[in-house]
């Protein structure tokens, strides 16, 4: 394989970079373009060694640096690896990365790094997918929930599952080769026995997607509201929260933009918060059904109401729409004298969820967030215990594996002839091993590790 070389941090102004290269002529490029302060033999220097000097090109000095040396197996791709800490900055490590490709290294596919290590065996395709989940981690349950995947804890519950087919499996192989016998009764019931188990923890698997999901995306929340009963106020003293972690996420339409906020732990997803903020008269084109149907696939809508004042016409109309919705009603501006209340009967005959704040005085804030936690169960995820499913391609897998147990259970069931069973039980073992990638074609692979940044 070639030998591929990459910056690996990100571009802008720092302290340092690092330039990653890896490949067979690693250390035949590094010696050419690095002269150690201390100079030594290749084969003298230990793997998971640094070295000090400079790099140099037609002996003009180009920057001062550390190098870091891995051998073969043991470095990040398994083949040998060299990383140059240099200056950061646009120029020099721009520079570097140069001098590396014109002495021989050709530039990494983003992800190939990580492509390498799956390829050479030392990771499976999952944990090499929870990499760039980590790196793009939003919040801290997020990343933790991918370091766990990293360090292969999805992969052992996959394999012990395989493990549990297997050894049923083998058991009936003889009866297999002669299909004309019938399953003895003792197999039969091994194999009933090992497909309610599997189906079971498949099942546990697939709906931990439901908070895996929640996890990784946010809860997808939309605040609604008629003009003037405190929408931008309420977003505003939720980005301003000193705990929220802000980060801007690009909407699904041009003029939409959500903003992904994790307060106590808790990830919302904001939808739609350029309707919120644009001018008011805008805001009243756009009017409130329309405000809806953008919060129509939310998974939790916050209306806003004024409790000030009276229901307009237009706080009744919200209140139509929202029937039958996953909602908390917030009665603002509870600094003011209040004509609504929270035991009105038009608000509780829709949800018990009914909350008084000031969105001005940012009283009230906190109950709101409890009450998102309990709504959600966020505090029951416990992600030291629970193996979660964040990804949609491990989650179509299992889903594809349970499909198959219940083909595998109705065939046993109707008497079929075992290899029948068999058949669909192999299927099993081919749709878990997608996740872990021992079955996945080259467009699978390359579709995932596009999706990686470059020097990863
Ligand atoms: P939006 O049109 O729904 O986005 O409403 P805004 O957040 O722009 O608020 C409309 C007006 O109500 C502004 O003058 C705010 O200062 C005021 N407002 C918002 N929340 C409160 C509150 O909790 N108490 C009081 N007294 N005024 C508020």
């Amino acid at each position: 394989m070639s030998t591929i070389v990459s910056i690996s941090t990100a571009p802008g102004i720092g302290g340092i970079g690092i330039i990653r290269m890896s490949g067979e002529e690693t250390f035949q490029i590094i010696e050419k373009i690095f002269k150690p302060i201390k100079p030594q033999k290749i084969e003298d220097i230990k793997g998971y060694t640094i070295k000090y000097g400079n790099i140099v090109e037609n002996d003009e000095i180009v920057d001062e640096v550390l190098v870091s040396y891995f051998k073969s197996p043991k470095s990040y791709t398994t083949e040998n690896m060299c990383e140059i800490n240099s200056h950061g900055g646009n120029v020099i490590v721009k520079r570097i990365l140069d001098i590396c490709l014109k002495n021989g290294a050709v530039l990494a596919e983003p992800g190939e790094f990580t492509k390498r290590a799956f390829l050479n065996g030392r990771i499976d395709l999952s944990q090499a997918e929870s990499v760039i989940d980590v790196i793009n981690a939003k919040s801290e349950k997020e990343a933790k929930s991918g370091i766990k995947q990293l360090q292969g804890y999805l992969s052992k519950v996959i394999s012990d599952i395989k493990q549990e087919i297997m050894d049923v499996l083998v058991n009936i192989e003889v009866t297999i080769d002669y299909p004309e016998y019938d399953l003895p009764d003792v197999q039969e019931k091994e194999l009933k026995d090992m497909l309610e188990s599997v189906h079971k923890k498949l099942v546990k698997l697939e709906k931990s997607f439901d908070n895996g999901k929640m996890i990784k995306e946010g809860i997808k929340t939309a605040i609604i509201g008629k003009p003037n009963a405190g929408k931008s106020s309420l977003l505003n003293a939720i980005l301003n929260e000193d705990r929220a972690i802000v980060t801007d996420i690009e909407g699904t339409t041009r003029d939409t933009i959500e903003e992904f906020v994790t307060i106590n732990g808790i990830p919302l997803k904001l939808v739609d918060t350029a309707g919120i903020r644009v001018a008011k008269d805008e805001v009243e084109k756009i009017g409130i059904t329309k405000s809806i149907d953008q919060a129509k696939d939310a998974d939790l809508i916050i209306a806003i109401f004024d409790s000030s004042r009276e229901l307009s016409n237009e706080d009744l109309e919200i209140l139509e729409l929202i029937k039958n919705k996953n909602v908390i009603i917030l009665l603002n501006k509870s600094d003011l004298k209040s004509i609504l209340k929270e035991n009105d009967e038009r608000f509780t005959n829709i949800t018990k969820r009914v909350l008084k704040i000031s969105a001005l005085n940012k009283e009230g804030i906190e109950n709101l967030y409890k009450m998102i936690s309990e709504m959600f169960h966020l505090n029951e995820i416990n992600l030291d215990n629970e193996v979660l499913i964040t990804n949609i391609r491990h989650k179509d897998s299992i889903s594809k594996a349970i499909e198959n147990v219940n083909k595998a259970e109705e065939a046993l069931n109707m008497k079929m002839p075992v290899d029948i069973t068999t058949i669909y039980i192999k299927e099993i073992l081919e749709d878990l091993g997608e996740i872990t990638g021992e079955v996945v074609t080259e467009d699978v692979i390359n579709e995932i590790f596009s999706k990686f940044c470059l020097g990863k």
